[in-house]
């Protein structure tokens, strides 16, 4: 089934490894690899693997989706996949694949599970029956939004297991942006050694610091007697407080 894939997929991989240092033979290799990239990348590094992994999901879907029974029978449950995901899965498929066979194979039972609620709502009309509470047959989540949910819990708990690596934690460390909020407090929740809990805080306030100086002086900036001063790095000081509050947006993925 796609969503069990997807979460053992490379990014997310906590397969053992013979290593000398303990933290390497608990947190993956793949998982380390893409961990160094992100951090090297503005942004929550956790919003990164996020985004990575949705799009890694996505291939898989469009790749084996088709043939999986599994995964068309729990669309089944969840009304086919959420609004975001429906409309990404098309935009990929068409895009990369210039094809559509693989959406329509989805869709299809989707189509016809909405006929018949359609159905089954003019005979509850018709036998005088109220509106049911919850929409006919629709009892699970989106699976790909599952999916990434599972891998979120998964990457904080992998992202403070690698902090004990100091190359990792010292990229952590030196970034202009820490984690967006949500991410923050998964981390924190998962933080288990004190030392590591103690680098996450001290770099989420540093980095947010940073953020606050840099939103006062880009309205500074905009005072009528200082408007000729040269643009500095607040000129992008509102994305990455939008990023802190709400995360990076999960459709400019670049894997
Ligand atoms: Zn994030
Ligand atoms: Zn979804």
């Amino acid at each position: 089934m796609v969503p069990s894939r997807a979460v053992s997929a490379r990014g997310c991989d906590r397969t053992v490894t013979a290593s000398n240092e303990t933290t390497q033979s608990t947190t993956s290799l793949l998982f380390l690899a893409d961990l160094r990239r992100v951090l090297a990348e503005d942004g929550c590094p956790l919003c990164h693997l996020r985004r990575q992994a949705d799009e890694r999901y996505l291939r898989s879907v469009l790749r084996e989706g088709a043939m999986d029974a599994g995964l068309l029978d729990r669309l089944l449950s969840s009304g086919g996949f959420c609004r975001e995901h429906t409309w990404r899965l098309v935009r990929l498929e068409e895009d990369e694949e210039h094809d559509a066979l693989t959406n329509v194979i989805i869709l299809q039972p989707l189509v016809e599970a909405a006929l018949e609620e359609l159905a089954a709502l003019s005979e509850r009309r018709r036998r005088g029956e109220r509106g049911e509470k919850r929409r006919r047959g629709v009892v699970a989540a989106c699976p790909a939004c599952e999916a990434r949910r599972q891998l979120e819990v998964i990457f904080a708990s992998e992202l403070m297991q690698a902090l004990t690596l100091p190359d990792i934690a010292e990229r952590f460390r030196s970034r202009r942006q820490g984690l967006c909020r949500d991410h923050f407090r998964q981390a924190w929740a998962a933080a288990a050694d004190a030392e590591v809990r103690q680098l996450l805080r001290e770099a989420q306030v540093a980095q947010v610091e940073t953020l606050r100086t840099d939103l006062s002086e880009y309205v500074r900036k905009h005072k009528h007697q200082y408007r000729d001063e040269p643009a500095g790095r607040e000129q992008d000081s509102h994305r990455r407080a939008a990023e802190l509050l709400a995360g990076l947006p999960d459709d400019e993925c670049t894997i």
